[in-house]
């Protein structure tokens, strides 16, 4: 039997999954750790931890599997996004790693952005600059750690530290090189004149690959430490919300990636790299060769449902909590929520957007409260709809939707008539991992593209159309739509007092 290793280093654990060449699930091992915050805002992790736990992990899947390592025959890799790993001339690592959740970095935004211009660096990244990307954490060792920055050989993003240790090669690939902001978008490698501008050395960074590119092989080091055996090609894989949609089989244009977990992810492939001209959406490499992807992030999605059932229906579970609300016609009698609980990414990248309640009248139940939160999530989520839209993404015909939220009917069918789009689910819900694996069998010729790969194996198991509270929601929408705009200037100023409380 030929089989197929996806390894996913998130910034939670590390999970080795093993998946047949007809894409079944045989094993999946997964090792967790933690990370540090040694100060408010700043996140790190040593890549140690996800070394140790990807040599645990293949170890676990290979015995309770019981596959003998011989028929392994490629591996892929994907995991956590942006962070920042820094290697010495003989590949030692130099400081912990700098994750993509860590805000450290808001002044070497500004200096990106000084540096370039933020129209050009749009232009040509497809992304504004963020806190979380890659390049404004290089620019803070080098402004606040120079006898570190001094030492800098080798620069890569956390799965690439992983591939170091199982191959000895320095290789990236395409989709995290684009959530660098070092890339040149439309030609899918690093832009000269950004590292110009940033006055990073060209040599400090791998060479990139396609997702399905070999980037090179297990070595015999790794071979002992792992039990796969040594020369087993491994490919470059890709950032975890790109794997996550081949995972899915969101490849094509027009298949709409929707991910309803603590945060929401609204992920769309294109054949062209589009780019939203203010950067609102993200713009990135898929990891599916030659197309790219526009990304709407929502920050509290399911996690403002969370919230919200922690704080008023405290013990109670999801589906108790629901079952009332089909009782609550949709547009909850005219109140709406906002899900700015952490304030928000797409489309308002706005820190201190605050939720609301918005319409409360002695009329409104918890059943109303509840219902209000599913349909502003969802109101929240079409606002990444639209931003595509206006970019000129075509037609989307199909919204694959996953995550812990997607197991509710009745969410699903609050998405799909706030969407006006058939949501669907699929088989396969092993996430990135699973994506990564797919890409290596790909790679190694199992499937002749990432796209028969997907038809081969990925099966709807569900659909959901839009229904009859299309009508409602299409008169609610522009109401939803007017809130943050006026709210604004009070979230600022509730911000900044809250702040002096
Ligand atoms: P994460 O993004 O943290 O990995 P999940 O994908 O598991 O999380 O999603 C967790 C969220 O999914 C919860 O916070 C909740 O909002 C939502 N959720 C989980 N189970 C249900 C359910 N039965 N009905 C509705 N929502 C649910």
């Amino acid at each position: 039997m030929n089989c197929f290793v996806g390894i996913d280093a998130s910034t939670t654990a590390t999970k080795a999954l093993l998946m047949s060449a007809d894409g079944e699930v045989l094993g999946v091992a997964s090792s967790e750790y933690s990370y540090e915050t040694p100060r408010p805002m700043w996140t790190e992790q040593h890549p140690d931890l996800w070394w140790q736990a990807t040599v645990e992990s293949i170890r676990r899947v290979l015995a309770e599997s019981g596959v003998s390592p011989s028929e392994v025959k490629g591996v892929g890799l994907t995991g956590q996004m942006h962070g920042l790993v820094l290697l010495d001339d003989d590949g030692q690592v130099l400081r912990p790693a700098i994750l993509w959740n860590d805000q450290r970095t808001g002044a070497e935004c500004d200096e990106i952005r000084q540096r370039l211009g933020k129209e050009r660096l749009i232009q040509i990244t497809g992304n504004d600059a963020l806190t979380g990307f890659t390049a404004p954490k290089i620019l803070w060792v080098k402004n606040n750690e120079p006898q570190i920055f001094e030492r800098v050989r080798h620069i890569l993003l956390p799965k690439d530290y992983v591939r170091y240790k199982l191959t000895g090669e320095y290789a990236t690939d395409k989709a995290g090189g684009a959530g660098t902001l070092l890339f040149d978008l439309e030609k899918r490698d690093w832009s000269k004149a950004v590292l110009e501008a940033l006055e990073i050395d060209p040599a400090w960074l791998p060479p990139t690959f396609e997702g399905t590119a070999v980037t090179g092989y297990i070595s015999p080091q790794a071979a002992e430490a792992t039990g796969l055996v040594a020369g087993t090609p491994v490919v470059g894989g890709g950032g975890d919300q790109s794997a996550q949609a081949v995972g899915v089989g969101a490849v094509e244009p027009g298949i709409v990636a929707l991910t309803l977990g603590t945060s929401g992810v609204v992920f769309a492939s294109t054949n062209e790299p589009f780019i939203e001209p203010e950067g609102r959406l993200h713009a990135f490499c898929h990891a599916v060769p030659g197309r790219w992807h526009l990304m709407g992030v929502m920050l509290s999605a399911g996690g403002s449902l969370r919230w919200y059932r922690d704080t008023l229906a405290p013990g109670v579970d999801f589906d108790t909590l629901l079952a009332p609300v089909a009782e609550v016609p949709p547009g909850s009698e005219g109140l709406l929520y906002l899900p700015y609980l952490t304030g928000e990414r797409t489309p308002y990248p706005d820190p201190l957007a605050r939720g609301a309640f918005v319409g409360l009248t002695v009329r409104h139940t918890r059943a109303h409260l509840t219902r209000a939160v599913l349909e502003g999530v969802a109101f929240g989520l079409r606002d990444s709809f639209e931003l595509m839209k206006e970019v000129g993404l075509a037609d989307i015909t199909q919204v694959r939707v996953s995550g812990g939220g997607a197991r509710s009917p009745l969410w699903r069918q609050i998405m799909a008539d706030v969407l006006g789009v058939e949501l669907v689910t699929v088989n396969t819900t092993e996430g990135a991992a699973y994506g990564a694996a797919v890409l290596a069998a790909t790679g190694v010729g199992a499937f002749s593209d990432v796209d028969s790969a997907c038809a081969a194996i990925i099966r709807l198991t569900g659909r959901t159309a839009p229904g009859p509270a299309r009508a409602a929601y299409q008169q609610l929408y522009p109401l939803y739509r007017d809130l943050y705009p006026a709210l604004r200037p009070s979230f600022n100023a509730i911000a900044r007092v809250g702040e002096q409380m």
